[in-house]
């Protein structure tokens, strides 16, 4: 009998221990028996000697997949000890189900090789070829930044690097924040790759995602494009990892294993000792500052391709707004723009990041405000009808809010379908579209959206960040901010940086193909916050400078890592008195350790979902320290607390 160690997806700080008469090699996924279940685990390794006692047999080997290599599996134990998530609740997200004789036939029937299509490749200008030559010299393990205006041709950088890469019969994986808003970028690199490019997103069918992935880890695709999740997908040969838009915080998951895909590819390409491009129009500062410090290879795209000029930008003051004809939330230079793109024939968009019709329900009768009763939100008009909560989706009739009559309650501010209201008073005529998550709720939805822009039916888009990022309209040449505050307003000591790059990202999807300039309308009630100004001018490198020294004073990253404790509890007494247990025990371990304890407090939303929430932050200047003092504290995952490493 051999005996080994394995994962298997259960709260559990070890592995197992099974048996089976088979010589089994680590990296196998096997099944085991669990309690009265049968469950998939990874053999980690085999043990020297038969433990002293009893084991269960292992029941079956997958043998059709390919085992995890010993580095992957070493990335595995990195992000388990990293992001304090047990290790086989990690191993899990490596494997799927092998294809049934069903499946690959249709896999066979579906796919005739080698399709002819003509590719379409275009000549790279001599930036483009700089950074493509610059970023070729090492492939080796080295971590670049491309940073290129939006349309300054950063997409034909990664393509150009792709096809390098299987052209020695090697793997690419390409991870974006959000792979089922941009359907025109996994159109652009399986025109340019066709057969080559497999696709793995939330958004897709079980079944689908499976073959796409089977097809990866055969080796038949040999391009994997991906959300977060397409990281665990264990491509064999692989040699280059790109990360577009690196800066979105889409790619740190704030659930189950909270980990950071841009952070943890940069992990893998450490450990594969293989190149990491990762690309952006607005790095975070946490990759700018390793620019600076000379860890990362700086590449830059200063210029838009053609020649084309980047977009008119300005600034209005929405206090001042005093036409009594158009709704307090639309400027009249906003209003005559919008009416100036209509009569060319051109497109606009306007970009909010709010849903629904209002930000906030009050009783004119009795001032109170009516928030969802399991969460520390206000509730939020949608349809003139439904008083709904952001957070939980709790909903109600607006009729049925509890206070005074309905008639009395005043819905104030504005969002996405009040926008659409009044625009389409303004301008009946017009072909006005929303985009937003309560009017799109699939990515076929949201291709028929991409589809009218392109086919220059829509007039004017209407949308919240859904729309602000990788598209390319042709014909968009007005971008409207209708409050470009609301990212100010958050507690977040990063919304600065954030705040910026919503700008110079909607504000880049104007006039992209155009030797006439887009135009951009900023709305604000705070024309003189830095980033507003730095993002309607797009001074990048004055808004890193201004923050690096905001976060340098303050003690936050990237000159310190963040650990959050977050306690949460159906009752408040209970959160409150873990979270000082937690504190308590935090204060001896961080003793002799260069750590900084702040907490407990209440959370940012207190209650959400019925749970009430304490936050304990813990800050350090080393890595090292942070982490010995989360360990000392961990014990396994809990629904009581947890531990966010890196929180975003
Ligand atoms: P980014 O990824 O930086 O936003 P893209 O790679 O999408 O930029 O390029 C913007 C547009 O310019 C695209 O339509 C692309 O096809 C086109 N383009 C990029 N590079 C070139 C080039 N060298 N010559 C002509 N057109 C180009
Ligand atoms: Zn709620």
């Amino acid at each position: 009998m051999n005996y080994y160690n394995i994962a298997v997806p259960k709260p559990l700080r070890q592995p197992l221990t099974y048996c089976s008469p088979q010589v089994i090699s680590a990296g196998r996924f096997v099944e085991v028996p669990l309690l009265s279940k049968k469950i998939i685990g990874l053999v980690l390794s085999q043990m020297e000697e038969k433990p002293d006692f009893e084991s269960k047999e292992i029941l079956k080997v997958f043998n059709d997949i390919p085992p995890l290599d010993p580095i992957r599996m070493e990335w595995l134990n990195w992000l388990s000890q990293y992001y304090f998530y047990p290790i086989g609740m990690v191993t899990s997200s490596c494997f799927t189900p092998p294809l049934s004789d069903k499946q690959r036939k249709k896999q066979s029937s579906l796919n005739p090789s080698n399709t002819s299509t003509d590719i379409k490749k275009l000549q790279l200008n001599k930036d483009q070829l700089r950074c493509v030559s610059e970023i070729q010299k090492i492939s080796t393990f080295k971590v670049h930044l491309l940073h290129g205006v939006t349309g300054s041709g950063k997409t034909e950088v990664y393509l150009d690097l792709m096809e390098n890469i299987i052209q020695q019969d090697k793997s690419v994986l390409f991870l974006l924040p959000e792979i089922s808003l941009t359907p025109q970028l996994f159109q652009r690199v399986s025109a340019r790759f066709p057969d080559q490019t497999a696709l793995i997103h939330s958004g897709m069918s079980p079944s689908k995602k499976q073959m796409n992935w089977i097809q990866t880890i055969e080796g038949k695709k040999k391009i994997l494009m991906g959300a977060r999740s397409a990281l665990f997908c264990p491509i064999p040969n692989l040699s280059l990892i790109i990360v577009d838009e690196e800066h979105e915080s889409h790619f740190k998951q704030e659930e189950k294993l909270k980990y950071h895909a841009r952070d943890s590819a940069i992990m893998l390409g450490h450990k594969y000792n293989i190149p990491v491009v990762l690309g952006s129009a607005t790095p975070s500062l946490e990759t700018w500052h390793n620019v600076q410090t000379k860890r990362y290879q700086y590449h830059q795209l200063k210029k838009r391709v053609r020649g084309y000029p980047m977009p008119q930008m300005s600034i209005v003051d929405l206090k001042k707004q005093k036409n009594k004809e158009l709704p307090f939330w639309l400027s009249e230079e906003l209003f005559q723009a919008l009416k100036n793109a209509l009569k060319k024939k051109e497109q606009s968009a306007l970009f909010l990041n709010r849903r629904g019709q209002s930000s906030l329900s009050l009783c004119s009768y009795c001032g109170s405000h009516l928030k969802c009763p399991h969460c520390d939100i206000s509730l939020v008009l949608h349809a003139n009808k439904y008083l709904v909560c952001h957070y939980c989706n709790y909903s109600i009739n607006s009729l049925q809010a509890e206070c005074h009559p309905a008639q009395d309650i005043m819905h104030i501010g504005v969002g996405t379908e009040s926008v659409f209201e009044g625009i389409k008073k303004l301008f009946p005529k017009a072909n006005i579209q929303l985009a937003d998550s309560d009017h799109i709720h699939s990515a076929s939805q949201f291709q028929s959206i991409v589809e009218q822009m392109l086919k220059g039916k829509t007039d004017i888009l209407i949308g919240t960040q859904m729309i602000a990022k990788g598209l390319d309209f042709p014909k968009l040449n007005l971008v409207g901010f209708i409050l470009a505050d609301l990212a100010l307003h958050t507690q977040d000591f990063r919304s600065t940086e954030k705040c910026f790059q919503l700008i110079a990202q909607m504000g880049g999807r104007a006039g992209r193909h155009s030797i006439n300039p887009g135009k951009v309308i900023i709305q604000t009630y705070n024309p003189d916050h830095p980033a507003i100004q730095t993002g309607a001018h797009l001074e990048f490198e004055k808004m890193t400078s201004h923050e690096l020294k905001f976060r340098k004073q303050l003690n936050y990253p990237p000159f310190t890592r963040l650990a959050l404790i977050q306690t949460s509890s159906a009752k408040k007494d209970q959160s409150l008195a873990l979270a000082k247990k937690i504190h308590k025990n935090l204060s001896t371990a961080i003793q002799t350790k260069n750590v900084q304890c702040l907490g407990p407090a209440p959370a940012p939303i207190f209650k959400l979902r019925s749970k009430y929430r304490y936050h304990i932050l813990l800050k350090s200047s080393s890595t090292e320290d942070l982490h010995k003092v989360c360990e000392f504290i961990w014990q396994k995952p809990s629904s009581a607390w947890q531990i966010n490493r890196d929180p975003v």
